[in-house]
């Protein structure tokens, strides 16, 4: 089974197609780790794809925060605009849907979660080599996949000791070890590369990489200024930040 991974699609369904795209022949079955929606001009059609696509699929705090769950302070001016614009553009089927998923799951010796694998709903940041290795002790699982950073990198503890690693990721499997693995973003990565990022879990090979997919940014830009979101969510996407 090789599972294909995929964060932060923030309603970018250039990224989105052309990640599902990328996968087709590679993976045996599609995973979502949350933040669906936001900053993107097309929350509903990334929302329909994902749900009809995904296995399995965990909600972030952009779900949290267009279904009234979250309060918009929490949000820099620019994502409470996208989080506004996009509470209108989803209907009573959408919201139902994104309302129902779980905070975590787990899936074949895997937590799925969109945050932290400890408080899911206090959407903490894993970032520094610390936050991660703090949060092996909130899950069970040999691995535990995370978004929310946009950050692609991993960290892995064992008998041998601590190890954390950002940047482009392949993780081979070692006997004894866990592993807690930031797939980066497929809709708005930050790590100046703009390329589309998403992770395959080949559980047969012990294997888990970081793919970038090249998709057609300008027109994700177009779609963000003619909506009339804010152009710094358009301006990101070139920069990858
Ligand atoms: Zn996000």
């Amino acid at each position: 089974m090789r599972y294909a991974i995929l964060s932060d699609i923030h309603g970018n369904l250039e990224a989105l197609r052309a990640v599902l795209a990328d996968c087709q022949d590679r993976t045996d079955g599609v995973l979502c780790l949350g933040d669906t929606v936001g900053y993107g001009a097309d929350p509903s059609a990334c929302v329909e794809l994902v749900a009809e696509r995904a296995q399995a699929i965990v909600t972030g705090n952009h779900e949290f925060a267009v279904l009234g769950r979250l309060p918009l302070a929490w949000f820099n001016r620019h994502a409470r605009a996208a989080a506004e614009w996009t509470r209108e553009r989803l209907d009573e089927d959408h919201r139902a849907y994104l309302g129902a998923l779980p905070l975590s799951t787990a899936l074949d010796d895997a937590t799925l979660v969109h945050a932290s694998p400890g408080q899911p709903d206090e959407w903490e940041y894993l970032v520094t080599a610390e936050d991660g290795f703090a949060a092996f002790e909130h899950f069970d699982t040999r691995w535990c996949f995370v978004g929310h950073s946009h950050m692609p990198g991993v960290w892995s503890l064992g008998s041998s000791g601590r190890e954390y690693r950002t940047g482009a990721v392949s993780v081979e499997v070692a006997r004894g070890r866990r592993y807690i693995v930031n797939v980066g973003s497929v809709g708005q990565p930050r790590d100046r590369d703009a390329r589309a990022a998403y992770g395959i879990w080949d559980l047969e090979a012990g294997r888990v990489e970081v793919r970038r997919v090249d998709y057609d940014i300008a027109a994700a830009r177009r779609k963000i200024v003619e909506a009339g979101l804010p152009r710094l969510l358009a301006d990101r996407l070139t920069a990858g930040v």
